[in-house]
């Protein structure tokens, strides 16, 4: 007998590459090629480390206050964490604890069945239709909760409202996580169905849509009830989640609506755009309404785009996975990065 008989063993999820390397193309973990508002550097000017000293506030105050007010929702229908990977980690720890398996989609974020092994948690995942759309009708079934990622990905497929409010009134006895992490541009967000359905979590990110990836802040919004039980676990595990900057840049992040929404705009121009270059050098993908487009190439395998993209300093992210091994999902960066994807693709397609 081995005392690694007892070890709570997991394959972890891998994350995308951070190459130290400077003049390189960045486009495989869909960051925002835009910087943070200028209401995050004056925040920034701001920060006392003589502060630093004490804790930060347990309840995250400042932070809850200011996303509350943004999305107009009250202050305890409002969870934080340390990006959405910590929000979506606590909420399968809290709501998960069936026999019945969690369900959610073959193709999509890769951490969920990470996080449901770590947690043994059972589960099922649905496969998606051949164009990689998600049947509704795939969760209506008995289980232990659901999981969607909306719009999904990493395929950029966006759901309709109005199926995601069927899944979850057809799943009224367990938890529904819609993870919202790419909704900002194009998808439909189910914030206003929290005060409809209690069983309701809708999580979001900094990381995309705020530029802020660094910086680690998501965020979830649910019925006041679930926000409650997912702070009993927060509070279980570590009360002190948020570091100050966190909460004081993060807070300031939200104070300017207008250039939240023009950086979006940006971002989608440029993906709508790109789409129509790469369908001109007759690349394969759905209608992404996120910030990164799903493409593969019908006479070229993925993993030889893949490569030669990185020969000349393009990093995008391919999945060594079934279904989509032949597909580079490819983050949007500023015009002229695509540009110069799209110049370098050319010599190889
Ligand atoms: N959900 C989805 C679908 C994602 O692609 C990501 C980014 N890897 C996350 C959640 C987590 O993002 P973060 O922890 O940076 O908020």
């Amino acid at each position: 007998m081995s005392w690694e008989n007892n070890v709570r063993t997991v394959v972890p999820y891998t994350p995308g590459e951070q190459p130290k390397i400077k003049n390189i193309i960045k486009l495989n973990t869909n960051e925002n090629p835009y910087p943070p508002a200028p209401e995050v550097y004056e925040a920034y000017k701001n920060v006392n480390l003589e502060d630093y000293r004490k804790y930060p506030d347990p309840t995250c105050g400042k932070l809850v206050d200011a996303i509350s007010s943004f999305y107009k929702v009250d202050k305890d229908q409002v969870f934080v964490g340390v990006g959405s990977d910590d929000v979506l980690s606590m909420a399968f720890l809290t709501f998960f604890n069936s026999e019945k398996p969690v369900l959610f989609p073959d193709i999509t974020y890769s951490f969920y069945d990470v996080w449901a092994n770590l947690y043994r948690i059972p589960f099922e995942q649905k496969p998606l239709r051949e164009d990689f759309t998600i049947d509704p009708e795939d969760y209506f079934g008995e289980n232990g909760g659901v999981v969607i990622a909306n719009p999904n990905a990493p395929t950029g497929v966006a759901l309709p409202l109005s199926d995601i409010e069927e899944i979850v009134k057809r799943n009224s006895d367990v938890v529904v996580i819609v993870d919202e992490a790419y909704v900002d541009f194009g998808g439909e967000s189910a914030l206003p169905l929290i005060d409809k359905y209690d069983n309701l979590l809708v999580v979001k990110t900094y990381s995309k849509s705020r530029s802020l990836a660094g910086l680690r802040i998501g965020y979830a919004f649910g019925s006041k009830k679930l926000i409650k039980y997912l702070l009993d676990a927060k509070f279980s595990f570590n009360s002190y989640t948020m570091n100050m900057p966190s909460l004081e840049l993060g807070a300031a992040a939200m104070e300017n609506r207008e250039y939240f929404e023009e950086t979006v705009a940006k971002v989608v121009a440029t993906r709508e755009r790109t789409k129509k270059e790469l369908k001109a050098l007759g690349f394969e993908f759905g209608d992404s309404k996120t910030n990164f487009i799903f493409a593969k190439h019908p006479s070229k395998s993925g993993k030889e785009i893949f490569d030669y993209l990185r020969a000349h300093d393009i990093i995008v992210r391919r999945f060594d996975l079934p279904r989509i091994s032949e597909y580079l999902r490819i983050s949007i960066g500023t015009d002229e990065e695509m540009d110069t994807l799209i110049s370098v693709l050319k010599e190889i397609v």
